[in-house]
């Protein structure tokens, strides 16, 4: 037989095929726009589960998909227990995840996710949402955000806006979030020394253990897992580095306004902790233990003003950032009044607004 031979022709008419079929294939656009309609989810039976989908436009590129979602919800038990129920339909697990950190990083200067919040707390969330080619799903840029605090005076925004002049100047989008008034959301001082996905308690109940019988200190406990890294709260100098009675091993740091930022228990100090040694803001000074009178691992954490413990939410409340240029204030109160008016479009079931 002539079996030799048909290879090759087999091999040529694939070829054939394929050229063909690449030739005839319609190169893709590279940006197409489609403008859609608002989509309204609603899901009966858990609420809060009222969310809107808002996508002004849809921008489509050859790569990946942008919408834009506006989320809001009520916590009862965590932060991210309720961001996990307002997000199921429209965000993956994974996502929900994502934006519950985001939510965080950004109110980090102002809110301790971990124990600022109470029952009742009102959130809404504007969300850039991003589909990726493989179909994936993430959370890509939050565009706006409202805390409404049971306990707090009025409710805290965050709203993101590129200067202008940075962009100008680098390039490329350096977006910030600020205020209502305009002022960056960055301070001075991180809220908490520990970040908000080490703290176990933020993601099951919100309910503090108690700490042994050390009664009569003024202070916060954070429980997380042995070795979680403990951040420096602000710039500043260590004044102490050691042991000391039921703090066990402590560290204490002098910030420029004088203020003490005091953390113990640490089962050890990152290197080259001395007094002396100059620290930035967020930079890891040690990690959490249980060494000093504690029967389980956490940090222990003080403000100290003049010598004397202060409630740290106390010391730390109202220390605003850099505000946003005179000459670009009213671009952003328009933006702001945008992203607002947007996230007043949700409404939570069952809640008075
Ligand atoms: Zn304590």
């Amino acid at each position: 037989m002539k079996r030799v031979s048909v290879r090759p022709v087999s091999y040529a008419v694939v070829a054939i095929l394929a050229v063909v079929a690449i030739w005839l294939t319609p190169s893709l656009e590279k940006k197409q726009v489609f403008p859609m309609e608002p989509v309204v989810v609603t899901r009966p039976g858990i609420e809060p589960a009222d969310f809107m989908l808002s996508p002004l436009v849809v921008e489509a590129s050859n790569t990946e998909l942008v919408d834009t979602l506006a989320i809001a919800g009520v916590i009862h038990s965590s932060l991210y227990n309720a961001l996990n129920e307002s997000g199921v339909g429209v965000l993956p697990p994974s996502a929900r995840h994502q934006l519950a950190w985001s939510l965080a990083d950004i109110f980090e200067y102002k809110v301790d996710m971990s124990r600022d919040l109470m029952q009742g707390d009102k959130f809404h969330i504007l969300v850039e949402r991003l589909q990726k080619p493989n179909g994936a799903i993430i959370v890509n840029k939050i565009l706006g955000a409202r805390l409404g605090l049971a306990n707090g005076h009025n409710p805290l925004e965050a709203i993101h806006f590129d200067s202008p002049a940075a962009v100008t100047s680098t390039g490329a989008g350096n977006g910030q979030y600020y205020d209502a008034s305009g002022l960056s959301l960055r301070a001075a001082f991180l809220r908490a020394p520990v970040t908000f996905r080490r703290i176990s308690s933020v993601f099951g109940l919100r309910k503090h253990p108690l700490f042994g019988q050390w009664r009569n200190h003024t202070g916060t406990d954070y429980a997380a897992a042995m070795g979680t890294p403990v951040r420096a709260i602000g710039d500043g100098v260590v004044i102490f580095a050691g042991v000391k009675g039921g703090y066990g091993n402590m560290i204490d740091i002098r910030h420029r306004n004088g203020m003490v930022s005091r953390y113990g228990h640490m089962r050890n100090f990152a290197t080259g902790m001395h007094p002396g040694t100059r620290v930035a803001m967020g930079s890891t000074i040690g990690y959490v233990g249980m060494t000093g009178w504690a029967t389980g691992p956490h940090l222990h954490f003080e403000i100290r003003v003049d010598g004397v413990a202060h409630d740290p939410k106390l010391a730390l409340q109202s220390r605003s950032g850099e505000p946003i240029p005179a000459n670009e204030r009213a671009l952003f109160q328009k933006m702001r009044a945008q992203t607002m008016a947007s996230l007043t479009d949700v409404h939570l079931a069952n809640v008075a607004e």
